[in-house]
């Protein structure tokens, strides 16, 4: 109620007032994207019932995520999946656009790249034409010179604190294999592996066990053994990787798959890319990227994921899961994520 007082008494005083501080909110009705020419990717966001300008929208690079913040709009429809499209050729460049009222009448979309941004971003606006073929749209166009990936060779790591959490350990042996290899055991040596290979590459690495041991001690409940592993973390984390290997009491059932706490955009991000190192070991099914509310997952304070290296139950998985080269290749595989994850992320 005030707030439409306050619009009539702003119109009726400031005259030709663009003032949208006090006006109704727009709705959003639909985001496209597409490439525009060769060197440019468009993200069109139409809206109605409101007018927009540069005081309501600002845009924001983090991780290889363009966050566009949009006061005084409501998402409508777009918080949906039907009102967001993304043509063929724009999809070499974005993986995914997520719309969210995260205020009252802020909406924040989230154009999730898949590589590496460095930031040519312009921004302006268009008014509908008379055709109405097209509604007013916020017109954001990204420089796809600037979305690339950089050779991996030349990473740095530059002292940021990754945390492997090898799974289970001590008195839980998490699953055993048909021949008897414990998950425990698999965990731990890939974790080792992973660490001198990410410790080479600049990085600092905190392990929440490297020898096998409850974290918190034997017999205690689930959630206070985990959560003595978050604890682990210290603050100026930047990844925490679980590593544990599937099993289930059907010796055939195969493959690896990776995690991310639901709604976690760079938990997802980070899932992703460890998803597609390991499928390019070549070696297992990929059965993808699961959202699940692991306790590790969604009580860490920073971007998380757990993986399923493989089917310990299965005798071929056991095999190679227990062998020192292939325990190799899955370390180089999570380094490789790790360097691709801040590679792609617009780090300096
Ligand atoms: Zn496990």
């Amino acid at each position: 109620m005030l707030k439409k007082f306050l619009a009539c008494f702003s119109l009726l005083f400031i005259l030709a007032a663009t003032n949208t501080a006090f006006a109704k909110p727009a709705e959003i009705t639909g985001i496209n994207a597409f490439n525009l020419d060769k060197e440019t990717v468009r993200i069109e966001i139409s809206y109605r019932g409101g007018k927009l300008d540069s005081s309501d929208v600002s845009t924001s690079l983090n991780f290889g995520i363009l966050s566009v913040e949009m006061h005084n709009t409501l998402p409508g429809r777009v918080s949906r999946v039907s009102g967001t499209q993304i043509d063929s050729g724009a999809r070499d460049f974005i993986d995914k656009i997520l719309a969210n009222e995260t205020q009252p009448k802020l909406t924040k979309v989230q154009i999730q790249f898949k590589s590496f941004l460095e930031g040519d971003v312009q921004v302006s606006f268009e008014p509908s034409n008379r055709s109405g073929r097209k509604a007013d749209r916020v017109v954001i166009d990204v420089k796809t010179n600037a979305v690339k990936d950089k050779p991996l060779e030349y990473f740095d790591g530059g002292d940021k604190v990754i945390v492997l959490d090898p799974g289970h350990g001590g008195s839980d042996s998490g699953a055993i294999g048909p021949s008897g290899v414990t998950e425990k055991y698999v965990a731990l040596e890939v974790s080792l592996k992973a660490r001198d290979l990410l410790t080479a590459s600049g990085y600092q690495v905190v392990m929440t066990r490297t020898t096998d041991v409850d974290v918190a001690a034997p017999g205690v409940p689930d959630s206070t053994e985990l959560q003595a592993r978050v604890d682990k973390a210290p603050s100026n984390a930047a990844l925490f990787i679980s590593v544990h290997c599937n099993a289930f009491s059907n010796g055939k059932a195969n493959g690896m798959e990776t995690y991310h706490a639901p709604t976690a955009v760079q938990g997802a991000r980070l899932a992703r890319l460890l998803n597609e190192e390991l499928e390019r070991l070549g070696g297992l099914n990929n059965r993808g990227v699961k959202a699940a509310r692991f306790y590790v997952m969604t009580h860490s304070q920073c971007p998380a994921s757990l993986i399923e290296l493989g089917f310990i139950t299965n005798p071929n998985e056991e095999r190679l899961l227990a062998s020192d080269d292939y325990q190799h290749k899955l370390a180089q595989a999570i380094t490789n994520a790790v360097n691709r994850y801040f590679n792609q992320g617009g780090f300096d």
